[in-house]
């Protein structure tokens, strides 16, 4: 049996092992200066004066949505093409959920779709409060277009950028310019690792401060915040309710020293990413779309089986290279088709391109230690199972 290639794989080296052992051996574990520090380097790597660091990115999404002011009776727009938690954020704060389609080049939220229906929604008196925007697989979506319509419709943006940790479209770095709060992922998986942990970042100082709130039981210790005069130096308030959100100093501290290999690593994963582009160029594939301008963080290199050329299944393809050894997986199966969003009367057929991109998606094994003959593996299985 060959070896197994998985379809994502952390970089962990000595380096990062060292990291958090000298923050094991210190004073703090939990809120120590690691936060602060990670937090101000990540900033500065994207140009975002706040970042909040927490402990997953769906908690980054759910406290996003609450600053934002998203509560019942508002409604929140997002991708369908995505993971669940970029739509379950807008129901944890009993707001309702909708979608807007894909485009199928991109495969992020569609911006004529986008503005399709927010005439309709004003028509009716419907507005969405928040939009969420997803970077799919490292891909900046078209932010500029999304806040000419936020000007116009009046909503906010919470841009998910999970995948896209790095990447930039027209010289500005993701979540420095169009978003009012732009959430990052640091699981496993995902571009730089903490293991598990997220990321609000913000240009808005007013939100960055509600945002820390959120993510530590809504307490201060800043006499300046509080109601009425501080009793003394061991007080603190409660101002607003928080949940208990926060990062630790040993993720942190994983975290900071992942972000000085961040360089290295989008590079092997760029060259990765055009090497695909060439070895795959023949076959029965839509390949990622190349949008000029945009660089993206590949977190995710997805094709989609061109059905057109190729009688193969979509799903002999992915049985084939899983029993070949290679940890082929399909992002994402669309939102509003799971279960639980079906009981809320989403139905096949509501958001057709996501649907469609689906039905013919692989994402194929792309991590910065992939070597060149792994690769060529990948894509010799990958060309046996096509013809
Ligand atoms: C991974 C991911 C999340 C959730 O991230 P966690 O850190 O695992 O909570 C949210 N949105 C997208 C698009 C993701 O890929």
């Amino acid at each position: 049996m060959p070896e197994f290639i998985p379809y994502s794989c952390q970089s962990i080296d000595d380096s990062d092992v060292a990291a958090v052992t000298r923050a094991l051996r210190s004073a703090y574990l939990t809120q120590g200066p690691e936060i602060a520090l990670f937090e101000g380097e990540f900033g500065a790597l994207h140009q975002i004066e706040h970042c909040v660091a927490v402990c997953n990115a769906t908690a980054a999404l759910h406290i996003a949505c609450l600053a934002l002011g998203l509560g019942a009776g508002d409604v929140a727009w997002t991708s369908p093409n995505s993971f669940v938690a970029s739509a379950n954020c807008a129901r944890y704060c009993g707001a309702e959920i909708d979608f807007v389609d894909i485009d199928p080049l991109t495969r992020n939220m569609s911006v004529a779709a986008l503005a399709a229906k927010l005439e309709d929604a004003r028509s009716v008196g419907r507005l969405p409060k928040v939009v969420i925007p997803v970077d799919f697989a490292g891909l900046p979506c078209d932010m500029a277009g999304i806040r000419t319509l936020a000007d116009e419709y009046g909503f906010r943006i919470l841009e998910d950028a999970s995948h896209a940790v790095g990447a930039q479209r027209d010289g500005a770095m993701v979540g420095s310019k169009y978003a009012d709060i732009t959430v990052f992922s640091f699981h496993a998986v995902k571009v730089v690792t903490t293991a598990e942990g997220g990321l609000c970042a913000t240009q808005d100082a007013d939100l960055a401060q509600r945002l820390r709130l959120l993510a530590s039981h809504g307490i201060t210790r800043d006499p300046a915040r509080m109601v009425g005069e501080s009793e003394g130096p061991w007080y603190y308030q409660q101002v607003s309710l928080g949940y208990n959100y926060r990062m630790t100093d040993l993720q942190a501290a994983l975290g900071r020293s992942q972000l000085t290999r961040l360089p290295a690593m989008m590079q092997r994963r760029v060259e990765l990413a055009a090497s695909y582009d060439a070895k795959l160029s023949q076959l029965p594939l839509r390949l990622p779309a190349r949008i000029a301008g945009a660089e993206s963080a590949w977190h995710l290199y997805a094709v989609e089986i061109d059905h057109a050329r190729c009688a193969t299944p979509r799903r002999d393809v992915f049985e084939r290279m899983r029993a070949a050894g290679i940890g082929v997986n399909v992002h994402y199966i669309p939102i509003h088709l799971q279960p639980d969003f079906r009981q809320l009367g989403f139905a096949d057929g509501d958001f057709p391109a996501a649907e469609d991109y689906y039905r013919q998606a692989i994402s194929l094994p792309l991590f910065p230690a992939l070597s060149a003959a792994q690769q060529d593996r990948v894509v010799s299985v990958l060309h046996e199972c096509l013809h």
